[in-house]
């Protein structure tokens, strides 16, 4: 009987893992930007650029709430900005929070999503307070494009996590916790869901930002630059995808000219 339960539990988990490795081969994937760019600064340094997605603040039925939204009144409207760009989360329920953290901000599944159905899902976005061991930046006095950046970075998350089910979810946040080696990929990755999503400059703006601030704490400086896209891998991106974009669109059109 127990060799019995031994051998279910064997399957199961077995069953699983090799769904978790086909669920996650984005993450899996080397990240290299090795192509010519012949970045134009100026478009790519444009603020306020509409989303691709024609995606407007007025159609996001988001549910955000918290008690972060009262220590920072502007904040919603960052956070809306950022969800323009991501259509696919147009739905959300975000719970915004300011307490202790290690980065400067970062998003996880609520617990309680095991027992909810997907579209009834929860996340957290946590904002550094800055009264604990590890300092962020200072969310204060982050320029409005900064923030939309950074809140864009935590989205590509959630658009992951909603991809996973509960297994996966708890398989990922084990590999975290444990793989350093894990996290810098789940980090480069996210930093190119951020580019393809639009929020290329505002990625780019933040990083600057953060490499120019003296005050930062340097152990979390190093994290960072370990575990991101540098400043140069960042363009690379914004270049690959824009041309990605370009040949797609001229090989559709060339399509519907043949028809
Ligand atoms: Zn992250």
């Amino acid at each position: 009987m127990i060799r019995a339960k031994i051998y279910i539990t064997v399957l199961w988990l077995s069953l699983h893992y090799s769904a978790i490795l086909n669920a996650q081969p984005a993450v899996e994937s080397g990240i290299f930007c090795h192509e010519f760019c012949d970045a134009d600064s100026v478009l790519f340094s444009q603020k306020n650029v509409t989303p691709e997605s024609g995606f407007g603040i007025s159609g996001i039925k988001a549910n955000i709430k918290g008690s972060c939204l009262d220590y920072f009144p502007g904040i919603k409207d960052d956070l809306l900005a950022s969800l323009a760009y991501f259509p696919e989360l147009t739905h959300i329920r975000i719970k915004v929070t300011y307490k202790s953290i290690h980065q400067t901000m970062n998003s996880r599944p609520s617990p309680w999503n095991v027992f909810r159905k997907k579209a009834r899902r929860q996340y957290s976005v946590i904002i550094n307070n800055n009264e604990g061991k590890h300092k962020g930046l200072s969310f204060g006095e982050l320029s409005s494009n900064i923030k939309t950046g950074w809140f864009g970075h935590e989205l590509a998350h959630i658009c992951d996590y909603e991809k996973m089910n509960s297994f996966e979810t708890f398989w990922f946040a084990f590999r975290y916790v444990l793989s350093k080696k894990f996290v810098r990929k789940v980090e480069r990755n996210t930093d190119i869901e951020t580019i393809k999503h639009g929020l290329a400059y505002p990625l780019y703006d933040g990083l600057a930002y953060l490499l120019n601030n003296s005050e930062t704490d340097s152990g979390y400086r190093e994290y960072s630059i370990f575990n991101g896209l540098s400043l140069s891998e960042i363009k690379c991106f914004w270049c690959k995808y824009r041309l990605e974009l370009k040949r797609n669109s001229d090989q559709s059109a060339g399509r519907k000219t043949h028809e």
